[in-house]
């Protein structure tokens, strides 16, 4: 599902938040948003879900303006995203309930997809019983299973370690290859988006307009983003990071030689 946005302006009171915001997000494109913490992307990702009503400009899905919530349109964030009162399975399951799928498929339905996410033998599991990052892939199957055309995610992995990041990372790659929807990601991690997106848009502080945008021609078949270095160095400098730092050279070299 095509992704429009028109001159999308939101603000909370006297807060600017977001300036005419101009964008189309084609069908089953995966599109990273980075920016300065505070500038705006989850209240972006927001409107796309239809929490959130645009103060001026559009929001459209499809051909029609986004004016409230659909299970077309889901929505995952980094964490508080499972009811802990159920199980793994129960809160994979819901989703398909919600939906008024019978009860027993949703359940069986739930299961395959926990398997998906290699969670099998966890169903009966509390969240509190299991790791982060197996929350997070249960997180993921929830999304999933309801087959969602646009795919929103809100620093999905931003709570765990880099290690589990990664293998997560690599889940949902897998997942998005298989079940093709349209993706908007928000994300800290310069190395997530340009592992994931095929697009990388850079915001600026509040109130959010694009800086820059990427696009990145190919997509990487491992965590190693060596062939993207040059971009990865410019989205970091347009955060406001310098990797060019005279200085660091020296002081790695000199570092290195004490270990030798
Ligand atoms: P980001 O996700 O880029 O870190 P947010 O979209 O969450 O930023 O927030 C952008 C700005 O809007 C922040 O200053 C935040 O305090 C403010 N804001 C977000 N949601 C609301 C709301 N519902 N009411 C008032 N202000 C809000
Ligand atoms: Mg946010």
């Amino acid at each position: 599902m095509q992704l429009h946005f028109e001159r999308v302006t939101k603000s909370f009171g006297d807060l600017r938040v977001i300036e005419a915001f101009d964008n189309t997000i084609a069908d089953g494109e995966i599109v990273a948003l980075v920016g300065p913490s505070g500038c705006g992307k989850s209240t972006l990702l927001h409107m796309v879900a239809g929490l959130q009503q645009a103060s001026a400009g559009e929001v459209r899905a499809g051909e029609r303006p986004v004016t409230a919530p659909a299970p077309q349109r889901t929505l995952v964030f980094q964490e508080h995203a499972l009811y802990p009162w159920m199980t793994l399975e129960q809160n994979v399951a819901l989703a398909l309930e919600f939906q008024n799928h019978p009860v027993e498929e949703a359940r069986a339905q739930a299961s395959e997809w926990l398997s998906r996410v290699k969670l099998d033998g966890f169903e009966a599991y509390y969240p509190h019983q299991v790791s982060g990052g197996m929350r997070q892939r249960c997180a993921l199957a929830r999304a999933f299973i309801a087959r969602p055309q646009v795919l929103l995610l809100d620093e999905p992995f931003g709570a765990l370690d880099a290690l589990t990041r990664m293998t997560l990372q690599s889940v949902l790659k897998e997942l998005i290859e298989e079940e093709r929807p349209t993706v908007l990601l928000v994300t800290h991690d310069v190395d997530e988006a340009l592992y994931l997106a095929d697009r990388v848009l850079v915001f600026s502080q509040r109130p959010a307009r694009v800086l820059e945008e990427f696009t990145l021609g190919h997509i990487p078949k491992s965590h190693d983003l060596s062939a993207f270095a040059d971009i990865r160095r410019e989205v970091l400098a347009l955060l406001g990071i310098d990797t060019d730092d005279p200085s660091a050279e020296p002081r790695r070299a000199h570092k290195q030689g004490e270990i030798a």
